[in-house]
Parts: C-alpha cells; sequence; structure tokens
C-alpha cells in the first residue's frame, strides 16, 4: 500500500527547508517516504493505495512523547481526595498511589485507549510511558501495548516498580518487566523514584536493564522531599545514589524532571549521556519548583507527565517558564520538542520512521518561511491544525476521526471504567 500525498508543503523537521512536492509514504520503514515524479494516475493506483489532497497543508514529521502515564486517564474529573494534600508526598498518597492501587486490567485498558486516542489526533505517534498499577501489574503491559496497537501508536512502556506496597508488588514488577521485554517488547526497567526504591530493587533493576540491553526510567528529584529522603537514608544526593548504582552507565535511561540537582549531580548526568525529560506542567502543578537545563545536557526531552497528550502543549509551555528560568530561545525549545526522535535513533527503537507525518491544516495570517517557522511553531502552530496523522505509513486519524476505532464507543466504555474507579476511591 502507498499513500500519495499529493501537493504538500513539505517541512523537513531537521533542515526546516520547506519544498511544495508530491509524496509516496510506504508501510516499509526502510522505504518510509519518496518523491514521486507524480501521483499515478486513478487507474495506475494498486487496489489499496489512496492519494490524499494536501494543496494548502503543511506536512511534516509526527510528534513524541518522552514521559507519559496512561494510568492517570481516568483521573479527570475524580472526586475530591480525602484529605486535601499539603505537599508533593501528599498529592502522590492522597491522589496517585490511591488511584492505581484500584486499577484492574480491565480499566487499564480503558485508559490506554482513550490516552492514544487523544495523542493521535494531537499527532503524537510515539509514547514513552510509565505505568502503574500495584495490585494489576501481571499481564499490565501487554495491555498497554495491545490499547496502543489498536488505535497505531508506538511505544517504549514500563512498569513502575517501587518498594511502596512491599515485596509481592516489587517482585511481580521486575517478573511483569522481565517477561514484556524477553517477548521483544521496547521498553525499559521502571522505578518510581528513589525515595520508594530501596537498594536491594535498585540492583535488581540496573541488573534487569544491563540483561534487556535498557535502562532505567525513573523520577529523579522532582520535589526537594526525594532529596532529603536520599541524603538521610543513604548520605548521598539521589543522582549520586543512582551513579554508584550503574544506573547512568545504562546510556537508555531516561530521567524525568530532575528539578532539585546540585552542581556534582548536573556534573555526573551531564558527562553520563543518560537523557532527561522536563515535564514544566506537572511541575508546577504540583507546585514542586523550576529548573533551567540548558546547561545540563544536551540530551533533554519534553514530556507531558501524563497531564494531557499534546506534544506542542508541552513546547509551549517549557517556552513560556524556560524565559525565566534559562532564557530559551525558538530553536532550543524546538530541539528538545524534537530530540525524542534522535532518543529513538540511538536506542535502535522501531516505530519512529520517516513515515510517520502529521497534515496541518495551519490557517496563518502570515507567511510561513524557513526562517520563520520556529516563530510559527511557538506562537501559532498547534494541536487544532493537526487534521490527518500517519504511523508507520497508515492513516490513524483523517480529518479529526481516529480511523482505528469508534471513538465514541471508546469513550463509552472510559467513562464506565472511570465510574467503576471512583466509585471504590
Ligand atoms: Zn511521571
Amino acid at each position: 500500500m502507498t499513500l500519495y500525498l499529493k501537493d504538500a508543503t513539505f517541512l523537513d523537521w531537521q533542515t526546516l527547508e520547506i519544498r511544495r512536492t508530491d509524496l509516496a509514504v510506504e508501510e516499509d520503514p526502510q522505504k518510509g517516504i519518496s518523491y514521486p515524479a507524480a501521483v499515478p494516475s486513478p487507474d495506475a493506483l494498486g487496489p489499496e493505495d489512496r492519494v490524499l489532497d494536501c494543496s494548502g497543508k503543511i506536512v511534516t514529521k509526527s510528534f513524541g512523547c518522552g514521559h507519559h502515564h496512561i494510568y492517570s486517564t481516568l483521573a479527570r474529573g475524580m472526586p475530591a481526595p480525602r484529605k486535601t494534600p499539603a505537599n508533593f508526598t501528599e498529592v502522590l498518597q492522597y491522589i496517585w498511589w490511591h488511584i492505581d492501587k484500584r486499577l484492574t486490567l480491565e480499566m487499564i485498558e480503558a485508559s490506554a485507549l482513550a490516552s492514544a486516542i487523544y495523542c493521535a489526533k494531537n499527532g503524537v505517534t510515539f509514547v514513552i510511558d510509565h505505568h502503574a498499577s500495584p495490585f494489576a501489574i501481571e499481564g499490565s503491559l501487554a495491555t498497554v501495548a495491545g490499547a496502543f496497537d489498536r488505535i497505531g501508536i508506538s511505544h517504549m512502556l514500563c512498569y513502575e516498580i517501587s518498594d511502596r506496597d512491599g515485596e509481592g508488588p516489587r517482585e511481580e514488577g521486575l517478573a511483569e518487566t522481565d517477561k514484556f521485554l524477553a517477548a521483544g517488547h521496547q521498553g525499559h526497567v521502571g522505578l518510581h523514584a528513589s525515595f520508594t526504591v530501596g537498594d536491594e530493587l535498585l540492583r535488581k533493576s540496573v541488573d534487569l536493564a544491563r540483561k534487556h540491553d535498557t535502562g532505567l526510567h525513573v523520577h529523579v528529584a522532582e520535589d526537594k522531599a526525594d532529596q532529603d529522603d536520599s541524603l538521610s537514608k543513604y548520605g548521598r544526593r539521589v543522582v549520586e545514589r543512582f551513579y554508584d548504582a550503574g544506573a547512568l552507565e545504562l546510556q537508555k535511561s531516561i530521567l524525568a524532571h530532575c528539578i532539585h540537582l546540585s552542581d556534582h549531580e548536573r556534573d555526573l548526568l551531564g558527562n553520563s549521556g543518560a537523557w532527561v525529560v522536563q515535564n514544566v506542567e506537572s511541575n508546577q502543578n504540583n507546585n514542586v519548583g523550576v529548573a533551567g537545563y540548558g546547561s545540563l545536557t544536551d540530551n533533554i526531552m519534553l514530556g507531558t507527565d501524563g497531564m494531557h497528550c499534546d506534544m506542542l502543549r508541552s513546547a509551549k509551555a517549557a517556552f513560556l517558564v524556560g524565559q525565566a528560568t534559562e532564557g530559551i530561545g525558538f530553536d532550543g525549545i524546538y530541539d528538545r520538542f524534537r530530540n525524542i526522535h534522535r532518543y529513538i535513533r540511538e536506542f535502535g527503537g522501531r516505530g519512529d520512521g520517516d513515515n510517520n507525518l502529521v497534515i496541518l491544516n495551519y490557517d496563518s495570517p502570515t507567511e510561513l518561511t524557513p526562517d520563520n517557522f520556529l516563530g510559527h511553531f511557538v506562537y501559532g502552530i498547534d494541536a487544532r491544525h493537526v487534521e490527518t496523522v500517519i504511523a508507520r505509513g497508515r492513516i490513524i486519524v483523517e480529518d479529526g476521526q481516529v480511523t482505528q476505532v469508534d471513538e465514541s464507543e471508546v469513550l463509552k466504555f472510559a467513562r464506565d471504567m472511570g465510574r467503576k474507579l471512583w466509585h471504590k476511591l
């Protein structure tokens, strides 16, 4: 099957070069995209070939999310917690850990399906997720993977292992991770955070990551409390502790947040090649602080931390917060927005080839050129311009509608599961 994008304004996501061209998109990632001399006439098309008229539309590479939590999907609009959290630790205790302990595999499926639909409609075709459901661990990663696959979203998944619920869930988390990675899925060894991970678990997790040639995916110094805990229990700061455990030698490791770091930790991290994900909206929401990342490392991606599924929104938020913290420019924020593609390539990951594209119906009042594109990226282009999305050479969103499932049925399923979950809170 070949998709022909006729008369597209094609924006090369790396060079920002713009050209008016026809494009041929293949499902085979090796073939990816090409520039045919002409779109074949209707009688010369194969039975499954399609031609999409892209005149006046911008076509460019689709987007990716570096840190997501599908498990939070059913929290939207839920009843208030029994106690109003007074700090970050209480936010976890009274909100997130209260929810994730009550998730069933059915609720996880509904969460992942709904989240994948929102990702697709926002032009996000690749998600790195961090999943928690301490009393529905076995099969949870395969459930999330199956839901993402149904919508057409590529993924790197992990289970958020910790010691917070005792030895049972901890060992189940390790086993689920081992089984999932051994089955050939791409993903990480997920850990919650230093303050919920003892030394034995940390050691086992690094060993498991080595076994599967992957990295850890863990929250790091999101709140100052994580550092206080590490200093009091281990006499070292969080990044120092992970460094000593060998976690930073794993080049595929992802450290989310990294807000409260000392100069020594910044050096260790910056010299390691490990990756950092910035999630400013979540940080504002939890009032845990802000950080400038400019001098830390070039290996920075953007995430949503589960707050939503719109990476253009994340980029704009990070740009605005970045004015005060590090004076970030248009090019700096665009690089972070696009760094996920570099991460996936360096990881050797599948599902992010050139045949992942968005078609934007961008109604700008001003001219768009290679020289001013980044201004349009920061101030103009947003999710409502995403009209059609192509993932692995297949259309997964067309004219704003998902093509692989009946969205209203999925959302009804999600609302049913949401009611069940809220009833248990
Ligand atoms: Zn997170």
